[in-house]
């Protein structure tokens, strides 16, 4: 089947549509006695009610341990509120952003662990140590780089996820930021994972939010550029659309076209210092091969839609076929 037995894979992702294509590729890949390793966005990780949260690091997390609430997107299947119904009547907290008791027991095993003095690197194998996930997560920097999104010229700010939630990204914002993020370093072990890698893939996620921070760690894209390992990465946008979410809003914010074309210039060509050797394009935009070739990236035209499990799992083999695998 494979010319490379018990391939290494790394995989840069954020929370929904990463971590479905995650599932699948930890499913492929398991089958061919492969390895999977995931750098993840932590941009959208927070301080609330004094617990530190980890959006994308979770949502990986529950889906690859199976245990992730499907039907909402987010949080642990079979969740309840009694804890959030308290807090709410204790008037703590936001009460538009919902943590159900079994995600706030993971929430504070993380801050407890983050209390004795772990990194978060090390938090997140303790937290992940307690499935058989079949990869292994990697937050993308241990230091805090949360994303803000600054309204307007004077500065106002606002996190990520109060904008995005709270406001359903309606609020325009003349960009988005990660104080502190030039100073931070790559997580331990994502250097290294990508240097051993045989493949790396880039998840279908927000490529500004999402994927952004990742590639703005001091060193990560360096080392993306600089890689033995061929890289692919999979369209977020579908016929000029985001599938779900509102990434539309942040490719607006960063001035790049919301179209498969556009985002693959955003990334860029490796042989023109970027970080893409290959790009997988919907079926609805193979008229888009042409412009995305002309970047020098190979364009591969894939079904790209993530609706149910054999779709995600026929999507991750053709992403590790584009990487010659
Ligand atoms: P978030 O952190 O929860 O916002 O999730 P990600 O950044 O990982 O992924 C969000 C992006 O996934 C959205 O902007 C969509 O464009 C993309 N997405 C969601 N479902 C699908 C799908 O079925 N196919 C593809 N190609 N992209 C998808
Ligand atoms: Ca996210």
């Amino acid at each position: 089947m494979t010319s490379t037995p018990a391939p290494r894979v790394v995989l840069l992702a954020g929370g929904v549509g990463g971590s479905t294509f995650a599932t699948g590729l930890r499913d492929e890949l398991a089958e061919r006695g492969g390895e999977l390793a995931v750098v993840c966005n932590t941009g959208d990780d927070l301080w609330l009610n004094g617990l530190r949260l980890q959006p994308d690091v979770d949502s990986m997390l529950y889906a690859l341990a199976g245990v992730k609430d499907l039907a909402q997107g987010w949080g642990r299947a079979g969740d309840s509120r009694r804890v959030a119904d308290e807090l709410a009547a204790w008037g703590v907290g936001w009460e538009w952003f919902l943590l159900g008791d079994l995600d706030l027991g993971a929430h504070i095993a993380r801050t407890s662990w983050l209390r004795e003095g772990l990194n978060p690197t090390e938090a997140v194998a303790r937290l992940q140590s307690r499935w058989d996930l079949g990869a292994t997560l990697l937050p993308m920097t241990d230091t805090e780089v949360d994303t803000h999104v600054i309204l307007d010229a004077a500065g106002h700010r606002l996190h990520f996820q109060e904008w995005w939630t709270r406001h359903r990204a309606r609020l325009e914002p003349v960009r988005f930021e990660n104080p502190g993020i030039e100073a931070s370093a790559p997580a331990p072990g994502v250097l290294e994972a990508i240097a051993g890698a045989d493949a790396i893939l880039v998840a279908p996620s927000n490529p500004i939010v999402s994927i952004g921070p990742i590639l703005a760690v001091p060193g990560l894209a360096d080392a993306l550029q600089t890689a033995a390992a061929p890289v692919a990465g999979v369209s977020p946008i579908i016929g000029d659309a985001p599938v779900r979410g509102m990434a539309d809003v942040c490719l607006r914010v960063a001035g790049v076209p919301c179209t498969t074309a556009g985002v693959a210039a955003h990334y860029g060509a490796r042989g023109d210092g970027g970080v893409l050797d290959a790009w997988l394009i919907a079926e609805e935009d193979a008229k888009a091969a042409a412009s995305v070739a002309a970047l020098g990236i190979a364009a591969h035209v894939e079904p790209l839609w993530m609706t149910d499990a054999a779709r995600t799992r026929a999507l991750a083999v053709a992403a590790l076929r584009a990487v010659g695998l």
